[in-house]
């Protein structure tokens, strides 16, 4: 039997322990360099490790203002006010590892098992459909034999293919799973998938033993950390990093995430498209020690540092937040969350209001509200929630490059778009309340744009949507 010990021997390891240790013990807080490295951020420019480093290292009230500030200013640049709205599904359970943190992990012999059936599938997808749903990331637990490359393949084509009324669909399915093998790869490349997210969960190798019992695949460090390149390799450039803050110092881990992200683009030419930056959750069986719990204000302190460092990467926010921190961080360069999100598996279609069940789940998460409750509170805070999946649509390729790299493409098509798909959202799904908000949403935005032949045809375009056309696309 091969063993990913053996899988993983040539890796290449870039994530060199000493150097982050020394860049947090040894970086000061110094202003002018910060308003430095700060314009070049809101330049678009990404940044190197020292300079991460330096902004790290400003804990001063002045300095954190001034970080926010820019943060907030680049995030407008570069993403607008669009918000990409998504629901994780959770297909299966069964779990080789033992990952200490989580609730699926093997040793647990009272977390209740299950992987959802083809029919309890389309069940799911078409809940999540008739609830105003157009993107989902599936999630599995690491099992050989349950999970292979063949059954996310397989997967994937069930969600792509549930049909609901009012031309109700999935147009992008991302996918949460184990590091695959290059083959693997390529079979979940070949069924559409979108980004294939791995999380390192913390880059620090000393912890990630300590949490990854050697004796389980999980357990290898370097199989995990190269599992992007097999990625690439395999034809899968669209992929997603994260780090499960908590396990570690939550500094070592931005420098980690920063340092993949740079040699991802320097080893294929494309960085990640999204980061995700989860914080470690209660979970059914779970201990986690506090030594290094991500208080608040750090959190927001990450967010806008990785806004910052990685302008070309999308940021993802999860539902395992409360909606007050939601509220408090969204506007720091987040630009996808999770909505209406139910961890429970097959749970989407069971009456909603009832506790969590954490037997069932992996972990407990903090925003529970429903799609549409989410919505009216963007719509509220003058985000335009965005369903659309456009560009990998109609083949626009290096899509999250051009969006920021080509002058005047956020007005041509992301606007657009995003308007489009919230119209669609709003006559086939909203409530009466949301409705009225997000049609007051799209006359402002529509107010912003210059009098003339495009503004015509957007207005025209939303008509349409109205008299119920659909998946009309920029
Ligand atoms: N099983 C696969 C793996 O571990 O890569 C894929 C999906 S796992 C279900 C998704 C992610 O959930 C993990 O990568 C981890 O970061 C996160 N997670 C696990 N336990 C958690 C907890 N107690 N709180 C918050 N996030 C957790
Ligand atoms: Fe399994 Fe993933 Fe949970 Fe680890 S985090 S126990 S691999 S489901």
């Amino acid at each position: 039997m091969t063993t990913s010990k053996q899988l993983s021997k040539n890796a290449v390891d870039f994530i060199d322990d000493e150097k982050l240790h020394r860049l947090i013990n040894e970086t000061r807080e110094d202003l002018g360099r910060t308003r430095e490295i700060v314009q070049k951020g809101v330049q678009k420019e990404a940044l190197t490790l020292e300079d991460t480093a330096a902004l790290l290292a400003v804990t001063s009230s002045d300095g954190v203002a001034e970080l926010f500030e820019s943060a907030k200013s680049l995030k407008k640049a570069i993403y607008g006010n669009r918000i990409v709205l998504f629901a994780p599904l959770y297909i299966g359970n069964y779990c080789v590892n033992n990952c200490t943190y989580c609730g699926f992990r093997k040793s647990l012999r009272s977390t209740v098992r299950r992987t959802l059936s083809d029919n309890e599938l389309i069940a799911e997808v078409a809940q999540l459909q008739r609830e105003g749903h157009k993107r989902l990331i599936l999630v599995y637990g690491e099992h050989p034999h349950e999970y292979t490359p063949e059954f996310i393949a397989h997967t994937v084509k069930v969600c792509y293919g549930v049909k609901t009324e009012h031309g109700g669909e999935i147009r992008r399915v991302n996918i949460n799973a184990a590091p695959l093998s290059v083959e693997g790869f390529k079979t979940v490349k070949e069924a559409g998938i979108g980004t294939f997210q791995i999380f390192q969960e913390t880059y620090h190798k000393e912890s990630y033993n300590k949490y990854h019992p050697i004796n389980t695949v999980k357990g290898d460090y370097m199989w995990r950390l190269n599992a992007m390149n097999r990625a690439f390799e395999g034809g899968c450039d669209d992929v997603g990093l994260g780090a499960l803050f908590g396990l570690y110092d939550w500094r070592f881990e931005v420098l980690g995430l920063v340092a993949h992200s740079l040699y991802l683009q320097q080893n294929y030419g494309v960085g990640p498209h999204t980061l995700s930056f989860p914080r470690i959750k209660a979970a059914h069986g779970v201990k986690v020690d506090s030594q290094y719990q991500v208080t608040d204000e750090q959190f927001k302190r990450l967010v806008a540092i990785l806004r910052l460092a990685v302008p070309y990467t999308g940021l993802i926010m999860t539902a395992r937040e409360s909606p007050e921190v939601r509220d408090d961080v969204i506007e720091f360069g987040v630009s996808q969350i999770d909505a209406g999100t139910r961890l429970e598996i097959g749970s989407y279609q069971e009456p909603r209001g009832g506790e969590q069940e954490l037997k069932r789940e992996q972990f407990k998460i903090g925003d529970t509200r429903e799609l549409d409750e989410v919505i009216r509170w963007l719509l509220q805070r003058d985000f335009i929630p965005s369903f659309c999946t456009s560009c990998y649509r109609l083949g626009r390729t290096g899509v999250h490059f051009m969006e920021y790299a080509i002058p005047g493409f956020i007005g041509k098509f992301c606007t657009p778009n995003a308007l489009l798909t919230l119209a669609e959202y709003l006559e086939d799904y909203a409530s009466p309340e949301t409705k009225i908000a997000g049609y007051e949403l799209i006359n402002r935005e529509l107010a912003i744009f210059p009098q003339g032949d495009f503004k015509s045809k957007i207005e025209q375009r939303i008509d349409q949507v109205k008299s119920g056309e659909r998946d009309l696309l920029y």
